[in-house]
């Protein structure tokens, strides 16, 4: 599958030396494994190999389980177990199934379902499309978007009980789930003694402290020309930041490009070509709400952005003839960018493998 636009991130440095006691003798430690269908990478700081790497297995452990219990495509995931019980009585769950619910549904309330946590029978007629390259029939549209519609997901927190109130529907955490396994990798790493570190999912991305001597994490976002590679770079510390686009998964159909994220409205996939950066305070809601912008646009996923405590965006879209690229961004997105000394030291790059 070719790559055209890219949305992915990279990270590329570390920024430049601050003052920093305490901070001797911590080695870098990178580890790699490939879970929910992408690889997951941790950056470490640490004075001890054993301790890094008895971190990591504790945090790869932890993302396992939770593509154990989130997963659409195993079929005995606690997520698609709790699905083939649509449209009969609540169901008790576990509190990191109740969790992953509940903050999708809020997205899907804020964004007058944008964000859509039962599309699954949608999203899995694309699935289809992109195998056989054939667009769904209109027909089947239509019947799966009828099984559609988080209003049905009813969540009872008292209980930690969740209820899917018409038979057929089918949940899909796809656009929320990796940042809340980023999120739960850094935090198992925290409670190992780990302070400085880097969680990356793909194109989701969580850091907590920056690397010793440092003022952050750089991040690098990459174009969307394939070739030019990173052209803005984040400092981060303690914050993600997520990418949505077209990039990874998608399909061509007569010349239109469809991707792998669904308008809720028209059961068709997006065929805008953006890229939608977000910077969030946790990876769970940079995941998501990069998801959200992607289907609502820039006019109002910007202002959604702008109403979101401790977020900011960039989004960039293709556009035809001159102005082949638009560039909206939030009011506070500029102050994130690190400055051009801080761009050097390359250390690694992160983000889908290019082909
Ligand atoms: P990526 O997986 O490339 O990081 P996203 O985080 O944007 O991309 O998630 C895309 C996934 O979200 C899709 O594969 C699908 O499982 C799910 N999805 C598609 N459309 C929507 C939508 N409108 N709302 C919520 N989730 C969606
Ligand atoms: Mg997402």
């Amino acid at each position: 599958m070719s790559v055209g636009l890219l949305a992915m991130l990279l990270v590329v440095g570390t920024s430049p030396a601050v003052e920093d006691q305490g901070a001797g003798n911590l080695e870098r430690f990178e580890f790699r494994e490939t879970h929910m269908g992408s690889e997951f990478k941790l950056l470490i700081y640490c004075t001890d190999r054993e301790l890094a790497s008895s971190a990591a297995r504790s945090a790869f452990a932890r993302i396992a389980f939770l593509d154990a219990t989130l997963s659409d495509y195993k079929p005995d995931s606690e997520l698609m177990r709790l699905s083939d019980q649509a449209g009969g009585p609540a169901v008790p769950v576990s509190p990191e199934l109740f969790e992953v619910l509940a903050r999708a549904r809020s997205l899907s309330e804020r964004t007058d379902g944008a964000f859509e946590p039962t599309i699954n029978p949608v999203v899995k007629l694309w699935r289809r499309a992109r195998r056989n390259r054939e667009l769904p029939r209109p027909s089947q549209l239509k019947e799966a978007l009828e099984r559609v519609g988080w209003r049905d997901l009813v969540l009872n927190a008292e209980a930690q009980t969740v209820r899917l109130a018409r038979p057929g529907m089918r949940l899909d955490v796809g656009g929320i789930a990796k940042g809340y396994a980023s999120d739960a990798a850094l935090e198992v790493l925290r409670e190992a003694g780990i302070s400085r570190a880097l969680v990356a999912g793909a194109g989701d991305i969580v850091a907590s402290e920056p690397p010793p001597g440092r003022s952050g994490w750089i991040v690098g976002i990459a174009s969307l020309d394939a070739e030019e590679g990173a052209t803005r770079f984040l400092s981060l510390r303690c914050q993600a930041v997520s990418t949505s686009g077209d990039t990874e998964r998608f399909v061509e159909i007569d010349g239109v490009r469809y991707s792998h994220i669904v308008d809720p409205r028209t059961g068709l996939g997006l065929t805008d070509r953006s890229s939608v950066t977000v910077v969030a305070p946790d990876g769970t809601t940079s995941d998501s709400l990069a998801t959200a912008i992607s289907v609502l646009g820039p006019e109002t996923g910007l202002e959604l952005a702008e109403q979101t405590e401790g977020v900011e965006a960039l989004i960039v879209t293709v556009g035809d003839g001159q102005n082949r690229y638009r560039v909206d961004q939030t009011s506070g997105f500029e102050a994130l960018l690190a400055r051009p000394l801080e761009q050097e030291e390359p250390v690694t790059s992160l983000g889908p493998p290019e082909s």
